[in-house]
């Protein structure tokens, strides 16, 4: 296997995997260490090329950085691509030399899922290598969507704390743009808890099970963000807060699971300028990471990721205080106080 380094400033390592036999082309990425091994996904993608393929392994690793750091989880921020087709391009052979690729981190970055991976494919780069995470028995670690939404559901209960002063969820209205595993069961979670709710999907048979489930009105995917509701939470995909939306969004939050839910950075400061309380995406669905994280501690139990998903409402109201005491975004802020915690971390060391 070739491997060729690439040096990028502010990157603790960046190294592409080229495995002619195999067919692997991988970029590995550990943006900053700090806090402990670079912990991040692999994802696989057919990429135009390879600086295209570089440029979202730099993006995703160092957004990993700052998620690990809000998650409390003793990692730091790596990430691992893939360029090949998801469809059609896998093969145990490629997973393998994926795994000798991982290996030769010497543990400085643990994988995990991410699009275009499953548990499957990573068993077997974890055949060649010992920091594969995620495929631990059922029950322990495994499946995150279910945490994730439980994160997700103490996210929007600080939201609303913060934003309408209500000390529960009863009576409060939450549309939610996709229901799949992890807005299906926020779903269910915020319904339980007196909620009233709003759904929309592509697909149909989710939306007619959330009405009968959980008589929620359903509307349709392009409508959801302007539904006349108190939060807005994007369990779908990403970008859902973009110069076309905006306008739109009546809701006097933004709270949902979806990965990189703003279109472009400037929406951080939009939302805040029409008085839209945004949950940062990547501290309110931090739940699947830090499930990944005490896994590989070996401290992953039922009670500890209660207790760990419990913090990230606390760590959202911190940061929706702060954000109110010096006016600013909450995006902003939240890339902030992830900053401190790794400088921190480095003086003490
Ligand atoms: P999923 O694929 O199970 O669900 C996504 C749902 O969105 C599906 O029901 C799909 O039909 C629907 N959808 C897709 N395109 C749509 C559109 N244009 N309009 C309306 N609905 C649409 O995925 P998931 O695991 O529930 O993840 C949801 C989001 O949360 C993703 O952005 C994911 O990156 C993010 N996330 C998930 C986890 C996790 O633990 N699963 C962790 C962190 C972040």
């Amino acid at each position: 296997m070739e491997i060729i380094p690439i040096e990028v400033e502010g990157w603790r390592r960046i190294a592409r995997f080229v495995d002619e036999p195999s067919g692997l082309d991988a970029i590995i990425a550990v943006h900053d260490d700090t806090l402990g091994p670079g912990c991040g996904g692999a994802r696989v993608r057919p990429y135009a090329d390879v600086d295209a393929a570089l440029d979202d392994v730099k993006r995703l690793s160092r957004g990993m950085t700052y998620k690990n750091a809000l998650g409390g989880i003793p990692f730091g921020g790596g990430k691992a691509v893939i360029i090949a087709d998801p469809k059609t391009d896998k093969t145990p052979a490629l997973w393998r030399a994926f795994g000798r690729a991982i290996e030769t981190f010497g543990g400085q970055y643990y994988t995990a899922e991410d699009s275009g991976v499953t548990e499957d494919d990573l068993r077997i780069a974890a055949e060649e290598t010992a920091y594969v995470a995620g495929v631990a028995e059922k029950g322990r670690g495994g499946n995150p969507s279910p945490f994730t939404a439980h994160g997700c559901w103490r996210g929007v209960e600080a939201s609303a704390r913060a934003r309408l002063g209500k000390a529960d969820l009863s009576g409060v209205s939450v549309a939610i743009l996709g229901i799949g595993a992890v807005g299906m069961e926020l779903a269910r979670l915020v319904r339980e808890n007196g909620a009233e709710l709003v759904v929309a999907d592509v697909n149909e048979e989710a939306v007619a099970f959330a009405k009968e489930t959980y008589g929620a009105e359903v509307v349709a995917p392009a409508e959801c963000h302007k539904a006349d509701v108190d939060v807005f939470a994007p369990c779908a995909l990403g970008g859902a807060i973009n110069h076309d939306t905006i306008g739109g969004v009546k809701a006097k939050i933004v709270a949902g699971a979806a990965n990189n839910q703003l279109y472009t950075p400037d929406m951080d400061l939009a939302l805040k300028e029409r008085g839209i309380l945004y949950a940062p995406d990547y501290v309110i669905n931090a739940a699947g990471v830090i499930s990944v994280g005490l896994e590989i501690l070996g401290s992953w139990s039922a009670d500890e990721m209660t207790a760990r998903i419990d913090r990230i409402g606390e760590t959202l109201s911190r940061i929706f205080e702060r954000a109110a005491a010096e006016d600013r975004p909450t995006g902003e802020i939240a890339d902030q106080m992830a900053r401190e915690v790794i400088a921190d971390a480095r003086k003490a060391a």
